[in-house]
């Protein structure tokens, strides 16, 4: 077996819904390359004064429907070929749930726990500085991702004021309140699941009083997830962060665990055992919610997940190998390019009120998302109906004919 490439998984699924959709080559020959790919070498005066430089990189996949859109990530095991998928995944996203946005993503490879916060405030600067010519609220405009948050877009956000000479709230999304940050922002990707879970319940007509859950990841998509999934009356039996996690088959105190969450080694429950993120991915639940890493259900372990329905709050969890196995065992897979784009509409959301110079209140965030993932998934249920093909491929298959679509209407040039 070749080692797992998240591009050519994601290739492998456009390719799929392409012969589906029964396109030609030329409708969609462009969209398989991302546009542009900058690769950065950022230089740190680290605490000791030593200089340390790390690599950067940001990468626009398609600008055909809006400017690009995606978040930065901060993680010592990126490379481009990640970075690459996840800006493909962005402009799948955004054309799944119809906002005028392309995809981009950006990442550092760094392990932000190693550096002092001085560190991660000149590294972001720096980084900022560096992807500055090709990022603006008309070009290309980054988000929080993996270790990211409003702090870090809020050093964004100033570095490229100072260099424009005035304000500019637009360049970036998920800022603090304060700079232009929306009111709902920061739940809204876990908002968004916990929407899509209870439409796929629905759908599926499993009996949603005695549901059990199993959340993997405890950052800003689930621990916010398993906070609104307790909130709604779900059982949340399982949970795992970076540092392992617990099982409890009655239901977890899930408030008290994510108090806990940054520590969960000093964390204890009656009744909750001690369990690893592998043993999170395949134990006794209904509903599976991956909210970590890409390539988390794998050949390997697929066919020993017992959940029913798997929600993709990650991006990328499911190889496209484990996909093949989940589908032959009857297992329904609510995909990320649908299942967690809560956090992009939010984001679409913010940048409406940052250009108009508007504030919503929470609210109308709250409402507007919930609409738009609702007609989201029933336009993508529709087409899992008539075709017969799994909401993966259905997903796939509508966003790559809205972003063949604008391609074509736009012409190549010249
Ligand atoms: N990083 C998030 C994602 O993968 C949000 C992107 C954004 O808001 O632009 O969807």
């Amino acid at each position: 077996m070749c080692a797992y490439n998240p591009y050519e998984n994601m290739l492998e699924v456009l390719e799929a819904a392409a012969r589906k959709l029964g396109l030609q080559q030329n409708d969609y020959e462009a969209i398989k390359y991302p546009e542009r790919e900058l690769k950065v070498a950022v230089p740190v005066k680290m605490d000791d004064g030593k200089i340390k430089v790390f690599e950067g990189y940001r990468v626009q996949h398609s600008s055909s429907r809006g400017p690009c859109k995606g978040g930065i990530r901060y993680h010592p095991d990126v490379d481009m070929d990640e970075v690459k998928a996840l800006a493909a995944w962005m402009s799948l996203k955004c054309a799944v749930v119809d906002i005028p946005y392309g995809g981009a993503k950006g990442a550092v490879k760094v392990d932000p726990a190693e550096l002092s916060k001085d560190e991660l405030e000149r590294l972001t600067r720096r980084f900022t500085a560096m992807i500055l010519p090709i990022i603006g609220p008309e070009r290309d405009i980054p988000a929080p991702d993996v270790n990211t948050g409003p702090e870090i877009m809020g050093w964004i956000m100033d570095t490229y004021s100072i260099f424009k000479g005035y304000s500019v709230h637009g360049v970036v999304t998920g800022k603090p309140l304060e700079i232009g940050g929306s009111l709902g922002r920061t739940e809204a990707t876990g908002r968004g699941v916990c929407i899509v879970t209870d439409e796929a319940v629905k759908y599926l007509q499993i009996d949603a009083s005695n549901l059990r859950i199993a959340v993997q990841g405890l950052g800003n998509v689930g621990g916010i997830a398993a906070r609104l999934f307790h909130e709604a009356g779900y059982k949340v039996v399982a949970v795992s962060g970076s540092t392992g996690g617990f099982y409890k088959e009655s239901g977890l105190d899930v408030p008290a665990l994510l108090q806990k969450a940054k520590h969960l080694d000093d964390y204890s429950e009656t009744g909750a055992k001690k369990i690893g993120n592998a043993e999170l991915l395949t134990c006794a639940c209904d509903i599976l919610v991956p909210c970590a890493l890409q390539n988390q259900i794998t050949a390997g372990n697929a066919a020993a997940v017992k959940a029913k329905l798997i929600v993709e709050g990650a991006n990328g969890p499911t190889s496209v190998e484990a996909d093949a196995i989940l589908d032959k065992n009857g297992v329904t897979v609510i995909p990320d390019i649908l299942a967690n784009a809560g956090g992009v509409i939010v984001s679409y959301f913010e940048w409406v009120q940052n250009i108009q110079n508007l504030i919503w209140d929470e609210d109308q965030v709250n409402e507007t998302l919930r609409n738009v993932m609702v007609r989201s998934f029933n336009q993508i249920l529709r087409i899992v109906k008539e075709q017969k093909v799994s909401f993966r491929l259905a997903a796939n298959m509508q966003a790559l004919y809205r972003l063949s679509k604008a391609k074509k209407s736009r012409g190549i040039f010249p």
